[in-house]
Parts: structure tokens; sequence; C-alpha cells
């Protein structure tokens, strides 16, 4: 983790944020390159789920929506972690991660319901010493503490302007599935997607850009009709995993790093009757990256309850009136992309003896799609015809023009911040219009026609 670390500030793809401050604990600024990534995941996850499907509309909604939505979800009193805290140190601690989700999960009806002071003796039987100062018995009984982040909206502090940064961009989707059924003209089966930011307050953020406290997320509500059996919900899912797992396939992450995770009834958010986690092995354990859950009706069904309005689908032919059951798939973007620049860190022996760190991103993905490389930086002719070839790509591909440095180092930097393709312009370009193409995996040159170059570098 720490070479990733190191590589993605040294080249710009992630910078630790408000540096210049001393920084802002577990926030991250994404630079020039790693802005590129996030697009280009953006984009292609845009066009995989919604481009290449009919029945799947986009949406972007406000991110401060108005406070009763996260009582009709649950969000308000639901939506919190375990909470502890050393005595003497101050670290803070989710409980159910020190003491293993098994053990949790035998004791939470205790912890729901115990006093505060038989709570305390038990966690301090289970958490017998701080992880952080290593002093004894030093834990204080755990509390509910809710994730979501609060503001105020307006001049005045005034808890009637009490509203949250939304935890999830999936309830922005419900609240307008109306709207969305009688303008878009999709009927059931049909999904709405959003990409956009999400908030939470997590206890213990960390690991990179895995836990943060402001990610963003990439969301399908997928409603369908209310299953008369189980076997009716039970191939819609299977089918989004399948499609999830496609897309993890598409991103060229190895599948044998993939682990599917069956969560426990005990462990099911609120919401839902089946959830799978989609685990990767990042370099610091097998961890979460996406998720997808059977939501049942829960949610429309809630909104329509609190807000009074009646949130029922109705068929356009038979007339039946119902709320939609919806699975759910959801993507993490900033775990997407800590998740390829684990999977596509190389280092490699090449020969000479010399030693080449690489980030092979699927071309698609990678930031820098081509470098223009003249051979000298003196000479006035090859300058000219490299800046020549820059300009007519730069408009169809995302290009990097470099002088600066020998060859090979301008090589080591590109094979660095994964650039597929390297065109080198030398005296035989002058005489020949021709140029040499290196590919970034096999480090192989071709001579390649500057006429012939858009045709040689595209990719699919
Ligand atoms: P975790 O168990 O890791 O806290 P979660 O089950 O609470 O995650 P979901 O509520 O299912 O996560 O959120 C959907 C997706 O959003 C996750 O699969 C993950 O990719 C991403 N995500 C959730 N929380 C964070 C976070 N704090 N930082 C970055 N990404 C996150």
């Amino acid at each position: 983790m720490n070479k990733i670390i190191s590589l993605c500030k040294r080249r710009g793809f992630i910078f630790p944020g408000s540096e210049i401050y001393g920084g802002l604990s577990n926030s991250w600024d994404f630079g020039p390159l790693g802005v590129e990534m996030k697009n280009n995941i953006k984009s292609a996850w845009w066009k995989f789920f919604v481009y290449d499907k009919q029945n799947i509309v986009g949406i972007d909604s406000a991110i401060i929506i108005n406070p009763k939505v996260w009582e009709a979800s649950g969000h308000k009193d639901g939506f919190s972690d375990p909470l502890i805290e050393c005595r003497e140190c101050h670290c803070r601690f989710r409980a159910d991660h020190l003491v293993g989700d098994d053990v949790w999960n035998q004791e939470k009806d205790f912890f729901d319901t115990a006093s505060e002071q038989d709570r305390e003796k038990r966690i301090v039987d289970l958490i017998e010493k701080c992880p952080h100062c290593g002093r004894k018995k030093t834990m204080t009984a755990p509390r509910n503490f809710n994730l979501m982040l609060k503001t105020y909206l307006g001049p005045i502090e005034d808890k009637n302007d009490l509203v949250y940064l939304r935890p999830e961009t999936a309830q922005g989707i419900f609240i307008n599935f109306k709207n969305i059924v009688t303008t878009s003209r999709q009927t059931v089966p049909f999904g709405i997607a959003q990409i956009g930011k999400a908030f939470r307050n997590e206890i213990t953020p960390g690991n990179y850009i895995f836990r943060t406290r402001e990610f963003e997320q990439m969301e399908i509500e997928y409603f369908i009709k209310p299953p008369k059996q189980d076997s009716d919900w039970e191939c819609v899912f299977e089918e989004w995993r399948k499609l999830m797992l496609n897309w993890i396939e598409y991103l060229e992450i190895d599948l044998s790093k993939i682990k599917e995770l069956n969560v426990p009834k005990e462990d099911l958010a609120h919401y839902s009757k089946k959830t799978i986690d989609f685990e990767y092995s990042f370099p610091f354990g097998v961890k979460e990256l996406y998720g997808l859950a059977y939501r049942t009706d829960f949610d429309l069904k809630n909104h329509e309850t609190f807000s009074q309005k009646n949130l029922k689908y109705r068929d356009p032919i038979t007339g039946e009136e119902y709320w939609p059951h919806v699975i759910e798939p959801t993507f993490g973007l900033d775990r997407t992309l800590l998740a390829v620049l684990a999977e596509c860190y190389k280092e490699e022996n090449i020969p000479g003896g010399e030693k080449r760190v690489v980030m092979s991103f699927p071309k698609w993905l990678a930031p820098i799609k081509v470098a223009v490389l003249p051979l000298l930086k003196n000479n006035e002719e090859i300058i000219t015809k490299s800046l020549e070839i820059y300009n007519n790509l730069k408009g169809s591909l995302s290009c990097e023009y470099d002088e600066s440095g020998t060859i090979g180092r301008r090589y080591r930097r590109q094979d660095e911040i994964g650039t597929p393709f390297a065109i080198t312009i030398d005296f035989e370009s002058l005489e020949n219009d021709d140029v040499t193409v290196r590919d970034r995996d096999t480090m192989k040159q071709e001579r390649v026609k500057i006429a012939n170059l858009k045709e040689y570098l595209k990719y699919d």
C-alpha cells in the first residue's frame, strides 16, 4: 500500500487533503491523473449499466434533501455503528470491528437491552486492552453513533433547520420514483441509476481511500413486480449478480481475488432481505468492494407512509396497483479506483538488469493513452514534427507531450502512470514520416506511419 500511496502522490493521482494546512484526517484530493481515472470509470459504468440497457434511466438528485426522507428510510434511527472509547488515550473504535462480527452478533441483543454498567463490564471482558495505548480495562460501554453528517440550512442554527448530507444516493432515487414513471415511459421492470457523492461520519475511516467520510457511489435501484414466490426475485437477483461480475471482469480485476459473501441474517441492513457483498483482496485484507441487496418494497412503502403521497405503481395494461420491489446493485467509485490501482501495480525486472514499476491499467481506463516524446529536445525539426503529431492526436485521445530527460527515463515515467502507448519521433521520422510506437506491457517498439497513427492507437 505504501508504494501505491507514494506513487499516487508523486505522479499526481491522489493528494492528501488540505495538505498545506497540515491536512484533514482521511480526506483526499484527486489530482490530474486521479480525476481522469474517476471520470473514465464513471463514464464506462454509465455506458455499461445505462446506455447498453434498454430499461435503465439516470438521475442526479440533490445531496441535501428533506430530513423526513431519512426518517422514512430508517437512517435517522437505525444508521449507526457501536462506538467505544478508551478512557485513557481517548481513541475511538467500532466495537463490532474489535470483537469480530461473529462475537458481536451473539452479543448484540445483550448490548441493545442491558444497563450501561453491565454493558461496560461486558465490553471490558471482551476487549481486555486498548489496541492503541495497550492499557487494560479502559473501554467505555458501546453507544450507537449515528453516521449521518449534519448541517443547518439558512442563517440560524436552529433544530428546525437541521439537515443531513446524504449517506447514500439511493433515497434520491426513491423519492423521484413517481416523477420518473410519469416522464420516462418506463414500465416495471426498470431501473434508475445515479452516480454521486455520499457522506458518512465513519468512526474509523482509513486504509487510504477505502473508507472515507466523503465518497462517491454508483447505484441502481431496479424495480420489479412484487414477487409471488421467492424464485421471482431470486432470478433477477442472480442476473444482477452476474452483471456485477461482468463489470468486475471489464475492469480486468482477477476474479480469483473476489469473494462473494452471503451476508448472514443478523448482519443484514434494516431494509434488506438478502445481501451479497463482493469482497476484494486489497493489500490490507479482504474487504467489501460492492454490494447487491434485495430491498423488498421497504423504501417506497415507507415513503408513502411518511409523505402521505401515493407512490404505488399502476400497471398500464392490467391496471393493477402495487409498490414495486427493489434489487439494488451498489458500487463505490473510490473503492473501484483503489482496487484497480492495487490490481495493476507491478514491479518488473527488465532486460539490462533494470527494474521498472508499471501500472498495467486496461487501455480504456488509463488516464493518459498516448505519450508523445521527441528524441531530442534541441532539434527544431524533431520538436516541430512532435508538436504536430501531439496537436493532431490530442483532440481524440488524452495525450501527454514530454521532452524532458533521457528517453529511458521518460518511458519509466509513462510506465508508472500506466500510459499504454509511447510515440518517439527521431531523425528517421523526418525522412520517412513514421515514428516508433512502444507498447507499455511488452515494451516492444514498432515503426508506424504518421498517417496511420490514429488507426493504430485505436482500442476498445
Ligand atoms: P462497509 O461495510 O465497508 O462500511 P457498507 O456495507 O456500509 O460498507 P453500503 O452501505 O452497502 O456499504 O455502501 C455501498 C458501497 O459504497 C460500498 O459497497 C462501498 O463500495 C461504498 N462505501 C461505503 N462506505 C464507504 C466509505 N466510508 N468510503 C468509501 N466507500 C464507501
